[in-house]
This record gives structure tokens, sequence and C-alpha cells, in this order.
């Protein structure tokens, strides 16, 4: 079976065809760090996790997601708490690891930081500026839009529309109103950077832009994020990655996650109703959100509820009592392949209740058979198929009595671990001690010893 995806670029299903096999790359917009995660954040990471585990089956990929880290609402949130922005990226960066390792989102290969790639942004800026579609203006740098015949490609927007999408300001610098900035100029109390425009710092867009460039190169496979970010922030990309290298394809495929509703309404500070993945994680396990998270095709609008997440967990109860009612959990368990009915749900566009229902189909017809060792089998392919979408990793008594249940399978432990042992080997000793740490939110304790690193499912 090909994997057939749907880019938002052509608005139809494609079959996936990567540029290079042998380096697969998906860039996917992380969150900006100057608050807890939502479970509206959490949704493209579980569905990216999904689409990095499946692709992981067939290529060698690297997965980078970046952490916004300098934003207008970080320098709000550091003057509210009387700190830093360093401190309030920090924290919020630490928040965010926990609560989605407590999910089983794996970490992506590459996780750059825009404060870390302030020179890239400068370089392709004065590339932009070489090249005649970037001027400097009163201490800003705009893109200029109409020099890339192509704007608007991505969100299908014409040109009134793109105006009022953007709500750009009509700044009397600006030579056309849809011009967007690349760099602004800071305030002595704003953090800046100096720049051949000045003390300043840079638009959200192009942060982008250069970390993909630096980190997976001129051309990516697969550029992902929710559909909020379609305009303007991946139009914008898009323009700026493409003129910054001769016309070359920015993304070969987009692909966009549909937003998650609390109750049908929107979730809005104002209206009280954000909820928090940490406070979700006190009523439930955090497999129970993730498979509430897959229970909706990524495309289509999620609704979330108390009901949705009670099901979820019953759905696993369902799932985990097959696993424990067959002997010779873990000891002496078969060798198995994912079911192929739940694979070519998951393989066409990642249809996930499509998927789900192959797995329910298959417990079913575990819990009917007869016979103990196809029993056992069925069981073993479920487990596998589970494993695909970072579910039923856990040791099914774990799960019954809430001790230590967690989403990662051995082989997903066992992963990190090697990634832990790459991160001391090059000296990384934060990265590594990043690792451990979700490890430990996702309820994995691991302890060094002369033979090498043991784990266990902690309670
Ligand atoms: P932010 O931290 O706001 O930049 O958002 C990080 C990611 O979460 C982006 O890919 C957003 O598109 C996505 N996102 C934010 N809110 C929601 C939501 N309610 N539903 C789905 N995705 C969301
Ligand atoms: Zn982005």
């Amino acid at each position: 079976m090909a994997l057939t995806v749907y880019n938002t670029l052509s608005r139809s299903k494609e079959a996936f065809v990567p540029g290079n096999p042998e380096r697969v790359t998906m860039y996917v917009c992380g969150p900006t760090v100057y608050s807890f995660p939502h479970i509206g954040n959490a949704r493209p990471a579980v569905v990216f996790d999904v689409l990095a585990r499946l692709l992981r089956r067939r290529f060698r990929l690297v997965y980078a997601r970046n952490i916004t880290d300098v934003d207008d609402k970080i320098n709000a949130a550091a003057i509210a708490a009387s700190c830093g922005i360093g401190d309030i990226a920090a924290r919020y960066t630490d928040a965010y690891h926990q609560d989605m390792a407590a999910l089983g989102v794996l970490p992506p290969d590459v996780e750059p930081t825009a404060t870390a790639h302030i020179g890239d942004m400068l370089t392709m800026i004065g590339t932009l500026i070489g090249a005649g579609h970037a001027y400097a203006a009163e201490g800003h740098v705009l893109f200029r839009v109409k020099s890339f015949p192509g704007y608007g490609q991505l969100s299908r927007r014409g040109q009134r529309e793109l105006l009022a999408g953007a709500r750009v300001e009509v700044a009397p610098y600006k030579e056309d109103a849809g011009d967007f900035v690349l760099w602004k100029p800071s305030t002595p109390e704003q953090p800046g950077w100096d720049s051949p425009w000045g003390r300043g710092r840079p638009g959200w867009h192009i942060e982008c832009s250069a970390m993909a460039a630096r980190h997976l190169g001129e051309t990516i496979d697969i550029h992902g994020g929710g559909n909020d970010l379609i305009f303007p922030h991946h139009e914008n990309e898009l323009a700026q990655s493409s003129c910054a290298h001769q016309g070359a394809t920015f993304s070969r495929y987009w692909m966009h996650n549909g937003f998650l509703n609390v109750d049908h309404t929107k979730m809005s500070k104002s209206l009280g109703n954000v909820l928090l993945v940490r406070e979700l994680l006190e009523q439930a396990p955090g497999e129970a959100v993730r498979l509430a998270l897959l229970a909706a095709h990524y495309r289509q609008p999620l609704d979330w509820s108390g009901e949705l997440l009670a099901q979820a967990r019953r759905n696993l109860d369902r799932l985990y009592g097959t696993l424990r009612d067959v002997a010779g959990w873990e000891d002496d368990w078969p060798q198995a392949e994912p079911d192929a009915t739940f694979m070519a749900a998951l393989e066409d566009d990642l249809n996930t209740p499509r998927a789900l229902a192959a797995l329910f189909d298959l417990a079913r017809d575990a819990n009917r058979s007869e016979d103990a060792a196809a029993r056992c089998q069925l069981a073993a392919r479920l487990r596998a198929s589970g494993e695909v979408l970072g579910l039923l990793g856990a040791h099914p008594e774990a799960w019954f009595t809430g001790a230590g249940a967690t989403a990662l399978s051995n082989a997903d432990v066992e992963r990190l671990l090697a990634a832990r042992r790459e991160a001391r080997a090059r000296r990384d000793f934060a990265a590594a001690d990043r690792i451990r740490g979700e490890l430990a939110a996702a309820g994995i304790s691991i302890e060094d010893g002369p033979d090498g690193t043991r784990w266990r499912r902690s309670g």
C-alpha cells in the first residue's frame, strides 16, 4: 500500500513520494512558549507524532519541530512576572516537554529555538534584500509581496482577501499594505539583536523559514501545523523561502490539522474554557487523552468534551482487557506485524477513525476466538498495531491499576534511551537530561549502572 496524504497546496490527496527516501524531512511549527499548552496545542503534536511513527516504518526521517522563544506574548509574560524572556521560555518549554511526553509524543529529532538562529535569519533577510524581494524602511525590513507572483497559492486568497485576512497594518513606511515584516526595531526594554538595520527582532514567519533551511535544507518533504497557520504564517514562509532559494520548492507537501473546540465552542481565555493538558492529565491517563485526540480524522474539527475523554478511557479498557486476557504477556509474546486493514486506513491520509475501528475488530475477534494460539496471535497483532499509533504500550495490569500506565512501548523507550546515549556521547548533557525528564513524565524511570542503563515502568 502506498502512503497518501492530503496536500493543502493542491487541495487533493496525493501519493507520498519523498525527494530522498534516505532522508525524509518534516518541519512542524511548534509552540510559542509563554504559557502552559492547552489541549488544542496538543492536537498537532499528537497528529504529527503519529505521522512521524508511520514514516519511520518506511523511511529515514528527520523531524524538526521548533520552539518560538521570542514573541511579544513572551515579552508581556516576562514583564508580568518581572523576569527575563529566557526564564519564561525555559519554564514553558519544560512544561511543553513534560505534557507532550505524558501524551506519548516522542521528541522530534531536532528542536531548534528561534533565538539560537538569529544569524541565519539575518543572512536570509540580506539575501532577500539583495534579490529585490525585501526592502529596509525606518528600522524595519519588509517582504515585497508584489515581487513574488506565486503569493497566495497556498491559502488561495485573492489580493483583497489577503489584506483583510492578514489584518496588516497600513504603515507609512510600507510600499504596499500587504508587505509583511521580516525584521522590526526594538525599544531598549524589548529584546533585540544588532543587525545591519539597527537593533531589533525578527518577525515570526522568517524564524521558521530560517530554521527549516538550516536543519532540513532548501526543499523539505512535509510542512505541518494547525490550519490557522495556513494564512498568513505558511503563505509567508513559502514566499520567503522560495525567494531566498532561487525559486526552489519550499515544501513538497503541506499538511494541516483541523481545530479543536470545547463543547462546540472555540477555546478562548475570555470565555474561560481553555483546557490545559496538565488539567486533563489529572482527570485521565495521558494515553486516554491521546486516544481522544485521534478519535476524529486529523483534518476534521474535533469537538472536545468530558464524554469524549470518558469514551476514550472505556475504549482503552476494552483493548487492554483483550491484552490482559491473553496469557504470556511480554515473556513469550509472539512477534506480530500490524494488521493490514488497520495499516491501510492509516496510510490513507492518516484515517485514524477507520484505523481505530480496525483495532476494535481485532479485539472482538480475539475475544471470540476459542483457540488459545489464534487468540494470542490476534492480541499480538492488536498490540503491534496500537504501537504505530503510540497506544497500548503499557502493561495491561498497569493500565487497570493505574500504576505506571504509559503509552510508550518498549521500542519507544529503547529509541529514547538510544537518543540519550547519543546526546551524552556528544556531551550535550542538557539534551540527555531533557530525555530523562521526558521519560519520567511518561512514567519510565531509568538508572545508569556499569552495564548500561536499566529502565522500568514506575508506579
Ligand atoms: P501556538 O503556540 O499558538 O503558536 O500554536 C502551536 C500549534 O498549535 C500550532 O500548530 C497551532 O495551529 C496549533 N493550535 C493552536 N490552537 C489549536 C486548536 N484549538 N486546535 C488545533 N490546533 C491548535
Ligand atoms: Zn512556523
